[in-house]
């Protein structure tokens, strides 16, 4: 059935609302914004869910109709020039795609726009304006999304990421291509019911290879086993957006069948509330936690940053890691460190060059202080990295700008990047001509999911409570907007199931 036309449509972003940057149209331009075909290009063949949308129309026989697909490395909200032009760029795509049978579009789930604290259902709305009530839209979340029943409410069926790291991105683009295949058909009429629980699950807790998040992962396929079930996803929320939809959520997508979808989503919604104690925990402290690192004979071993989390918004330049290192008279780690000035400085000063270069904590106060090194430059680089593999984040194509190695006497390799990047592939640093299975110490700017790319080199991982715009203590930041009361916020929390 080739004559189906399908619109396919993405914008992602995790945008935490407690830094003070913003994130413009040019950011997205660093990393990915494509209108018409060259998305398709970029896409396919990806572990991305763009790149499962674009494997499904080929397994359930669509045409993928390109209209828009925009990624940018999480960071503050967008501007609000840039959410107009992006909702009119969609909006105008739609226009001029003809006629479509159905829509696939891939939103994150926690974007926030300055002026719109909800621009994923901003952007469901236009959309579902646009095409009028019946055509079908389905929708993929990631796990980390505040769902609001604005999304909802605008899409016929929704799939979000199952797995921190995430690694199943593809698997659940196609997962929707196949729902509106038969959607389109008529062999399924989708009827979704999302349940919102006042919780918090810290993320220190997402890996689902591990308790307790695989026991929210084994119900969740526990209940796409059921009877008349098409889909079933536990959003985990991004807490680092102070929005009234900030919190966990679960969301169960039935077949013609409202009743079976809700009771679905309220035993789902009420397993994980029943697990809500198991889901908070302590970090080491900095000094603590890299003596317990040094401590640790098996090496390579991965310390998480998790303050300066990339992909939680985090700038990606703290040294409060590298510094407690070297206080600590340590040697063989690796750093990367997002610092533009530095990298030029090495690139003219040239290959071979001995540098003597201030590194780091250049983009605020909250990220430990600018660090004094000493080293040879041993390696320049344009910054690309391609990544076959799947990974957190689901992307092939990946950029760091210009990019430079130095190494120090006492072993520590610093990688020194132009644009900010998340640690999701080992190509970010082999790239560059480094071997990190010869480190001793590895600091990642992330919590969890690095380790999809790392365990390939470490099995031992550190988590360090370190400060800065992701860290993990609550009291370290204010919420004006978020629901009231949440656990572990408020002990006295209660939920009450919609059935
Ligand atoms: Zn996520």
């Amino acid at each position: 059935m080739a004559d189906m036309r399908i619109g396919i449509i993405g914008l992602l972003h995790e945008s935490n609302t407690f830094v003070d940057s913003t994130t413009t149209r040019q950011h997205f331009a660093d990393t990915s914004l494509d209108i018409g075909s060259d998305l398709i290009d970029r896409w396919s063949g990806t572990h991305h869910e763009l790149g499962g949308f674009l494997d499904g129309a080929r397994k359930f026989g669509f045409e993928p109709v390109p209209i828009f697909a925009a990624v940018a490395v999480p960071s503050g909200p967008l501007e609000p020039k840039t959410f107009h032009e992006f909702v009119a760029d969609i909006v105008k795509g739609v226009k001029d795609a003809g006629d479509l049978d159905g829509i696939l579009l891939a939103l994150h789930g926690s974007t926030v726009a300055l002026n719109e604290p909800d621009v994923d259902g901003a952007v469901v709305t236009q959309v579902r304006q646009q095409v009028g009530s019946d055509l079908p839209i389905i929708m993929t979340l990631d796990l980390h999304a505040n769902v609001s029943s604005r999304m909802i409410s605008g899409t016929t069926a929704t799939v979000m990421y199952r797995t921190t790291p995430h690694v199943d991105q593809r698997d659940r683009g196609v997962d929707a291509a196949g729902i509106i295949a038969r959607t389109v058909r008529g062999e399924i009429k989708p009827v979704q019911v999302l349940e919102t629980l006042p919780m918090l699950m810290l993320v220190l807790k997402h890996d689902t290879n591990q308790e307790p998040a695989a026991s929210n992962l084994r119900d969740t396929h526990a209940v796409i086993e059921r009877q008349g079930i098409v889909s079933a996803s536990i959003g985990y929320a991004y807490r680092q957006a102070d929005v009234a939809d900030m919190g966990t959520s679960v969301v169960a997508v039935a077949d013609g069948d409202e009743q079976i979808a809700r009771d679905a989503a309220c035993w789902l919604a009420r397993r994980v509330w029943g697990r809500r104690g198991e889901f908070v925990g302590d970090l080491p402290s900095v000094e603590q936690g890299i003596r317990e690192a040094a401590a640790i004979t098996q090496v390579p071993v991965v310390i998480s940053d998790v303050g300066d989390n990339v992909s939680g918004g985090a700038p990606g330049d703290s040294t409060v890691l590298f510094d407690e290192i070297m206080r600590q008279g340590l040697s063989n780690a690796l750093v990367v460190l997002f610092d533009p000035q530095a990298a030029a400085q090495c690139a003219d000063a040239g290959v071979g060059s001995k540098v003597q270069l201030t590194v780091g904590a250049k983009t605020g106060n909250r990220h430990g202080r600018p660090v004094l090194i000493q080293g040879h430059v041993r390696t320049l680089s344009d910054g690309y990295f391609y990544e076959p593999q799947p990974r957190h984040g689901g992307r092939s194509d990946n950029y760091q700008g210009l990019t430079a190695v130095v190494e120090t006497p006492e072993q520590h390799t610093v990688v020194l990047t132009s644009l900010r990047m998340a640690p999701m592939s080992l190509q970010q640093v082999v790239s560059l001509g480094i071997d990190p299975a010869q480190k001793k110490l590895i600091i990642v700017k992330a919590t969890i999911a690095p380790r999809a790319a790392y365990r390939a080199v470490a099995n031992q991982f550190v988590l360090v409570n370190t400060p800065g715009a992701t860290t993990m203590d609550l009291s370290a930041v204010t919420y004006r907007n978020r629901r009231c009361p949440m656990f572990p916020f408020e002990d006295d929390a209660t939920y009450m199931p919609s059935n």
